[in-house]
């Protein structure tokens, strides 16, 4: 096929659309749209055998097709292109590096409420056309009326109104379109009035830097002042006054306009901490998931026509649309939940660091535990500086860590006891000094295990290779992992045995316990169970910060940037819980987890206190995350992954086959390591290894059986070019099942 007829000049456009395939779709102009469509803005156009109508953007133009056959694009639908140069660079680097369709990954980065122009309708109207009267033959008296009418009217309306207007129907206007007399023109309408967020008023004065402070904003404001490319990692522990400094360099980047960008974990992005961006800065948009939609395009819109100078938000706003943008900022930068686990599945810090790369522009890092790939990079890269806070603010200690060893609280006294004597009596004196608890364990529900004494039978899930938890005030059992429930068992389903045990500890049975040991407190308990109301999250939040709760259980969700000066005691009611699951990252995970604990008190002026109960005392993650000793941690964690050859010292990247039918999962995972052990041998710098295919650890969930591939490439450059070279293999899943490339995942579970 080289038929090249060439038509006008770039007659042909190509079209990523929204599907499993990996390539453009080539569609012609019709001549009216020639010249008029912007890259990147959205087409309509008619895809497969019926000819439907799918919605792809435009990101490329010839002015030749070597197809004979080429499909018409229907219609335009943006006038302005959705997605800005910068923005349409970054997504083909995504598209590439995480092996996903670019149609798939823009589609990923524009929010639906502006695809769908939430808060904008369009109005059609009734105009005077191009046709002049005497041009005309011959004019009926009910057009007439219509003309008249139309003629009067200080604002136009629709045909249907003007119809009813004139008296008739309007079938009369069509016969005046007819004649070019009237044109019927769309009109989008804004229905969303501009509320801008006014400065607040009741602002303290911003504290004078601590020295440390200014040393960090300096490296900050030299790097600023180059205007390039660069990272700077804030390395400071927990209430060491990071935000500040972030705040100070938004200040310096944007202080001759321009904008910058605020990644914060989703569960930080509190109202606590969106006030104190705008107590700052008086042009502040905001992006997080609860955003109705009207308000989520608003805000998008303030961002994309420069209103909004400084965009805070989740995950996704890294791709906020700022056309100016100078700084980019990531707190909490080892959060986990930067990472999108549905494709494509990009890890934000990642896109931020990209995206300041493309636009050279500087990017800062904050943490207090500064996740290893970051650490790594400050030491082998020229780009990257580690700057630190090794102090909180004011002098304020850092607060002492106790480890209370498990095993010993058997033997305190009889019965189960989730507390320890020393936790109880701590809760019980820090209660009588009218100040506040944390009580922080990561499982929600209340038992975790149902079995069997008799038989040793656990239930699992019909669905899925976990265990069932009970959940004991809605009286169920349920599946965390597909949400399924059953009522409990009243006998054994393997043995019939009567009686099932209930064991593991939930946050619901901890709130159950701690309340029969402190009946007199008052206990608010924040896990996905209590949180599943939009809303409630910061009611508790609100309530214990005016004090009407005294004890906050809860599970992660309260382990970050929370900052309640009247908490002076924090309890980790089990350190294991992250520790023991099978993945590299487990021991990185615990420490973080106590670090950031550990960080919730005794941030006020009080003396804070944290008691750590693990039955592995003698671990480096609590030992170190105890004596807040991230460098020690660091390099013992980085000397164990050099070792046995895992992330940040190589590259790794995870492929998952699911299926209802095993066999045929097996036999696909068998082909595609096939394949991919064959592309691996030719790349260089190699050894490229495949390990498995292998069931997953959980190895069906929701009626899927699972198996999974690890890929082990030694750079970044090795891995995209192998899966450059098997894309097509993986892109395009057959049917009922499903192939998930995961680059650079967090878990391997
Ligand atoms: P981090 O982000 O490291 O946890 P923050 O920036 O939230 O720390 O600072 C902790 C608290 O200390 C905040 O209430 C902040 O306003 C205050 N703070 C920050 N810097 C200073 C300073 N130089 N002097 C006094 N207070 C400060
Ligand atoms: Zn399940």
């Amino acid at each position: 096929m080289t038929d090249t007829t060439a038509l006008n000049k770039q007659a042909f456009v190509h079209v990523a659309l929204d599907l499993p395939l990996d390539q453009l779709f080539t569609y012609r102009l019709p001549e009216a749209l020639v010249g008029r469509v912007p890259v990147g803005a959205r087409v309509e156009v008619p895809f497969g055998h019926g000819n439907r109508s799918m919605v792809g953007y435009a990101v490329d133009f010839s002015e030749t097709c070597d197809y004979k056959q080429v499909k018409v694009v229907r219609t335009q639908i943006d006038e302005q292109p959705l997605i800005a140069p910068d923005l349409l660079n970054l997504a083909r680097w995504m598209s590439r590096y995480y092996v996903a369709p670019l149609g798939q990954v823009l589609n990923a980065i524009l929010p639906a409420a502006v695809k769908n122009q939430a808060g904008f309708k369009t109005v059609r109207l009734v105009v005077r056309g191009d046709t002049a009267e005497d041009q005309v033959q011959r004019i009926l008296s009910k057009q007439r009326r219509v003309l008249d009418r139309l003629d009067t009217l200080e604002n136009p309306v629709g045909p249907e109104e003007l119809a009813r207007m004139a008296g008739c129907t309007t079938a009369v206007i069509r016969g005046l379109e007819k004649k070019g007399l009237v044109k019927i023109i769309s009109q989008r309408t804004e229905e969303f009035a501009r509320d801008f967020n006014v400065r607040l008023t009741d602002v303290e004065p911003p504290p004078e830097l601590s020295a440390e402070q200014a040393v960090v904003l300096e490296k900050i404001d030299q790097l600023l002042e180059s205007a390039s490319f660069g990272c700077i990692l804030v390395n400071g522990v927990t209430g060491s006054g990071k935000t500040e400094v972030y705040l100070r360099a938004i200040e310096q980047a944007t202080a001759n306009g321009g904008q910058a960008i605020v990644l914060v974990p989703e569960i930080a992005l509190t109202p606590q901490t969106i006030r104190r961006f705008r107590e700052r800065f008086d042009d502040v948009a905001v992006l997080h998931s609860h955003l109705a939609d009207v308000d989520r395009h608003r805000e998008w819109r303030d961002i994309c026509e420069g209103r909004a100078r400084v965009i805070v938000g989740a995950r996704s706003a890294v791709f906020a649309p700022a056309r100016d943008l100078k700084l980019i900022v990531i707190d909490e930068e080892h959060e986990t939940s930067f990472k999108q686990d549905t494709a494509p599945r990009y890890q934000a810090r990642d896109m931020a660091l990209m995206r300041a790369h493309l636009l050279g522009i500087p990017i800062i890092l904050g943490s207090a535990t500064p996740s290893l790939e970051t650490k790594h990079n400050c030491l082998s890269l020229d780009h990257y500086t580690e700057t630190r806070l090794t102090e909180r603010v004011l002098n304020r200690p850092m607060p002492p860590v106790e480890i209370i060893d498990l095993k010993n609280t058997l033997r305190e006294r009889k019965g189960y006891h989730s507390l320890s004597l020393v936790l109880e009596n701590g809760i019980r004196e820090t209660l009588q000094r009218q100040e506040q608890v944390i009580l922080f364990l990561n499982r929600r529900g209340f038992s975790t295990h149902v079995f069997c004494p008799s038989c040793g039978f656990v239930q699992k899930c019909d669905h899925c290779d976990v265990s069932m938890t009970f959940h004991r005030s809605e009286n169920i059992v349920r599946c965390h992992y597909c949400d399924t429930n059953i009522a409990p068992p009243q006998q054994c389903p393997a043995c019939s045995t009567a009686g099932m045990n209930y064991f593991g500890l939930g946050t619901e049975r901890l709130e159950d316990e701690v309340h029969k040991k402190f009946p007199m407190a008052r206990l608010g308990r924040m896990d996905s169970d209590t949180m599943r109301k939009r809303g409630s999250h910061d009611a508790v939040l609100t309530e214990f910060r005016d004090r009407k709760i005294d004890i906050l259980i809860g599970t992660q969700m309260i382990a970050k940037g929370l900052d309640f000066p009247n908490v002076t005691l924090v309890g980790v009611i089990n350190a294991d819980v992250s520790m023991n699951l099978p993945d590299f990252r487990s021991a990185e995970r615990t420490f973080q987890l106590i670090s950031q604990v550990s960080g919730r008190a005794g941030r006020g002026s009080k003396q804070g206190r944290i008691l750590v109960q693990t039955f592995t005392p003698e671990h480096e993650a609590v030992r170190f995350a105890a004596a807040h000793d991230y460098e020690a941690f660091a390099s013992g964690e980085l000397k164990h992954r050099r070792q046995f050859g895992y992330p940040p010292f190589v590259r790794l990247a995870r492929v998952v086959v699911r299926g209802e039918d095993e066999d045929k999962v097996r036999d696909l995972s068998t082909k595609l390591a096939d394949v991919l052990r064959q592309a691996a041998r030719e790349i260089e710098p190699g050894p490229v290894i495949l390990l498995g295919p292998v069931p997953c650890p959980i190895s069906r969930i929701n009626r899927q059986f699972r198996y999974q591939m690890l890929i082990k490439a030694p750079q970044a450059r090795s891995m995209i070019q192998l899966f450059d070279n098997v894309r097509g293999q993986l892109i395009t899943s057959p049917p009922e099942l499903n192939i998930a490339v995961d680059i650079d995942p967090v878990s391997t579970l």
